[in-house]
């Protein structure tokens, strides 16, 4: 008898709660703030000052607007820029699985110490490798959602974990399922994650400032 085991998004429609009130104490305790148990203005500015200064005090990076990504990085959409990533822990994309994705060139070994930290520190940890192990895509030559300005995913410059649970509806961290672990070793590459530094889109990581 053939058992059929879903490989991913086991717990698919828990991001439907709210995060109890201990799990937000826990983050409000991680982030060095008062843990009231209250996700307002200080928890997230306290957020954005934990993963800040985890970032190397040097960026690595540019800064976001079109003309420093095309200085660093070159010319959008460029696949000649890309290299292929071959991913350190099996990733998923729809329940399948994805051995390897491409990236810019500039980008690709960090991106592969990211992914190696979250393996080896977290590979044990369903709620961590549930997220870090949903693909959603790297290259990608669009715009930015709902805008006119070219995404960092049009120089392979970005990553997305978890795009059903993390949109753009999403708030983080109350709705959005993006763990904060992921977001450290992101923080530690000096890489942006979106869902603590804009509130939303908490599947998208960039190596920006
Ligand atoms: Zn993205």
């Amino acid at each position: 008898m053939v058992v059929f085991e879903p490989l991913i998004n086991i717990n698919k429609f828990d991001h439907f709660e709210t995060m109890k009130t201990t799990e937000i104490q826990e983050m409000q305790r991680r982030v060095g703030t008062v843990p009231d148990g209250f996700w307002g203005p200080k928890s997230i500015a306290a957020c954005r000052m934990h993963l800040r200064k985890l970032m190397p005090s040097l960026s690595p990076w540019p800064k976001s607007d079109q003309a420093s990504m095309k200085a660093f990085y070159g010319v959008p959409g460029d696949e000649d820029n890309l290299v292929v990533l071959t991913f350190p822990f099996p990733m998923f994309y729809d329940g399948r699985r994805v051995l390897t994705t491409r990236c810019h060139r500039r980008v690709k070994d960090s991106l592969l110490r990211v992914l190696t930290a979250i393996g080896q520190k977290f590979g044990d940890d369903q709620v961590v490798m549930e997220e870090a192990e949903d693909y959603g895509g790297v290259f990608n030559f669009r715009n930015k959602k709902g805008g006119t300005t070219l995404s960092m995913h049009a120089w392979g410059a970005a990553i997305d974990l978890d795009a059903d649970d993390n949109t753009f509806r999403d708030s983080w961290p109350m709705q959005a399922d993006m763990p904060l672990e992921i977001m450290e070793e992101f923080a530690r590459e000096g890489w942006i994650s979106a869902g603590a530094f804009w509130g939303y889109d908490a599947m998208h990581f960039q190596a920006t400032q």
